[in-house]
């Protein structure tokens, strides 16, 4: 897939933009304060996959945790602080990784370049956050919440850092409106050669912002938009990571098994439900290319799913294990999964040999 090449940025050893592969990341829930649950949360969430963790700061105490936080994990870790300059600079020397923060709304110029100072010295990256239901008065006077105002937002914040020489930036335009939020990033994509952190923000629920961030998400992935995402839904962020591998796989951005099932009908003898959904579960702890199919029937199983590399197509009291969509063995109803799991980690072996 053609990939828009935006400048590399790199948050503490992970690189964003350029060629790379889009960076999965995600944010913590807990207050940050608490040390202990946060450390805790973090390692839960790299262990997930998320590549780089985002946390809240919003006082001295979150900002004075970060120095054993960052002592603690080894995924790279973002400060979000809104308005308190003095937040970033306390971040910064206690080792933070990268800072979002809108220069915009720090106050005077001085107190910008403090942070860019910093944020120099340390060789931290500054995201530049845009959010439609947040922009400046004199961009909402002139254009509205609209696309076009989220640019030109961006173009606002951008000017201020690349007026002090700060050019280690990365840029998101979100809105909850998916709308908007393709619109503002293609036409950011044409405007900036910074790297783009991608959301949909207050997608929702995980049912309903799963289908929102991906429509949304995948509109500008599949044209090559996007150099970081992050999957906002109002649930536990290991569901964010789960989606965010999901959207990526679809599109052949991230390496992860892909499974094909049918979704049955009338011709299903088996329960099909079940054997798929401990195969996905099983699937979830391999690092693999491979296409596992799990079928209703063997009159079309096999044919329908071609594509996978190993299958079962369940029947009555016996399944047809096919790989490469021919047949190999047939196996008993209560082997199936096992069967299956075999002829996977096989595949695996030889894949990686
Ligand atoms: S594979 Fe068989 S059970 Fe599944 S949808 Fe197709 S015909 Fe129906």
């Amino acid at each position: 897939m053609r990939r828009e090449q935006t400048k590399k940025v790199y948050v503490k050893d992970i690189p964003i933009g350029g060629s790379n592969n889009v960076v999965i990341q995600t944010m913590t829930t807990t207050k940050t304060k608490n040390i202990e649950e946060t450390i805790s949360q973090i390692n839960t969430l790299a262990t997930a996959g998320s590549a780089i963790v985002r946390l809240a700061i919003l006082d001295i105490e979150d900002a004075n945790a970060i120095k054993e936080i960052k002592n603690r994990v080894n995924v790279p870790l973002v400060a979000d602080i809104h308005f308190d300059y003095r937040l970033a600079l306390i971040c910064a020397d206690n080792g933070i990784d990268k800072i979002r923060i809108n220069p915009g709304n720090i106050g005077n110029k001085d107190r910008i370049k403090l942070v860019v100072d910093k944020c120099l010295e340390k060789a931290i990256p500054i995201r530049i956050g845009i959010n439609g239901g947040s922009l400046e008065k004199h961009i909402t006077q002139k254009y509205g919440v609209t696309s076009k105002g989220m640019l030109e937002s961006a173009k606002y914040h951008v000017k201020l850092l690349e007026e002090l020489n700060f050019t280690n930036i990365i840029i998101s335009l979100k809105s909850s409106d998916i709308y908007k939020t393709v619109e503002a990033y293609r036409m950011a994509s044409r405007e900036f050669n910074y790297p783009l952190h991608l959301g949909i923000t207050e997608a929702g629920t995980l049912f309903s912002g799963t289908i929102k961030s991906s429509i949304g998400l995948g509109i500008l992935l599949y044209e090559g938009i996007g150099d970081t995402i992050r999957v906002s839904l109002s649930t536990d962020p290991i569901e964010e990571i789960k989606v965010a591998k999901e959207l990526l796989s679809s599109l052949g951005l991230y390496k992860k098994p892909k499974i094909i099932s049918c979704p049955t009908c009338g011709r299903i003898q088996y329960n099909m439900f079940d054997l798929v959904n401990k195969v996905e579960a099983y699937l979830e702890k391999i690092d693999s290319n491979i296409t596992v199919a799990v079928m209703g029937c063997a009159v079309n199983g096999p044919g329908e799913a071609k594509a996978a590399d190993i299958g079962i197509a369940g029947g009555k009291k016996e399944g047809l294990i096919f790989v490469g969509g021919k047949i190999k063995r047939k196996v008993k109803e209560n082997e199936m999964y096992d069967e299956l799991i075999k002829e996977i980690n096989i595949y695996i072996k030889k894949d990686v040999s």
